[in-house]
């Protein structure tokens, strides 16, 4: 197989860690680097590595930082957390991808508030990815297939955003076999969906993958991984709970 994992080894600094992933992944794999809860500085650093592409799981703190890092114009910014319905807003300002729509409901609300705006106001279009969770996991939101398949039709409806793909996040504890064959059934899917005649969807992109075990996505197909541990260390102890 492949590809072969960095070592996350200390002995590497953040912009050496960058360098052995990029060089570990085939070029078209987008590395969306997963801040939460790690200082602006951290991030300049990733930058400076070369990241574009920053993850971030919560809108304020987001947004605290997009002010910070306002010198450095190019970055796109990913949700890649839940979104409550009274945050909708502030995402759409600051965020250029959102990879966690979770349900029909906050999609006809992204999809109003974008259609409300005024001309002078730059809401741009979201692109955006419908998280889907194929294996029961009490803790994460997503939609469970049969659910996200009598959706979609609706979702197909909604002009005001770009739905470019799916997401997932795997459950805690599968072996490396299950990871395997869940991130292929995505895969699937996603191709599945991506033959059907609709109006709007698209279904080429497939965010998953983390610092355990993006490489078994990137084999199944992943377009886009999302990798916090890997590049910027561990994050604060209970933070991933929160
Ligand atoms: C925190 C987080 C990641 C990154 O996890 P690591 O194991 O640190 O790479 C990726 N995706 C989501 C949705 C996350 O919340």
């Amino acid at each position: 197989m492949g590809i072969s994992t960095v070592d996350p080894s200390h002995h590497l600094n953040l912009e050496d860690r960058i360098q052995a992933l990029r060089q570990s992944l085939p070029p078209s794999v987008r590395i969306i680097a997963v801040s939460k809860f790690m200082p602006p500085e951290a991030m300049r650093r990733a930058y400076g590595a070369g990241i574009r592409d920053f993850g971030e799981s919560r809108v304020q703190e987001a947004a605290h930082k997009q002010s910070q890092l306002a010198d450095l114009p190019d970055i796109t910014w990913h949700l890649i957390g839940h979104l409550q319905t009274n945050k909708a807003r502030l995402a759409l300002e600051i965020f250029d991808w959102i990879h966690s729509l979770d349900s029909l409901k906050l999609a006809q609300r992204l999809n109003g508030l974008v259609g409300d705006r005024s001309p002078s106001s730059d809401f741009p279009r979201p692109q955006v990815l419908l998280q889907v969770k194929l294996r029961p996991d009490g803790n994460k939101f997503g939609w469970q297939w049969p659910d996200l398949e009598a959706d979609l039709p609706h979702l197909d409806q909604l002009g005001n955003l770009s739905i470019r793909g799916l997401m997932t996040i795997l459950p805690q504890g599968l072996t490396v076999q299950d990871q395997q064959t869940t991130f292929t059934n995505l895969h699937d899917l996603a191709l599945g969906l991506e033959k059907q005649p609709w109006q709007r969807l698209s279904f080429r992109e497939l965010s998953m993958g983390m610092s355990g075990d993006y490489s078994l996505a990137i084999e199944a197909g992943a377009t886009m991984i999302r990798v916090g541990t890997l590049i910027f260390g561990s994050r604060p102890l209970g933070v991933d709970s929160l």
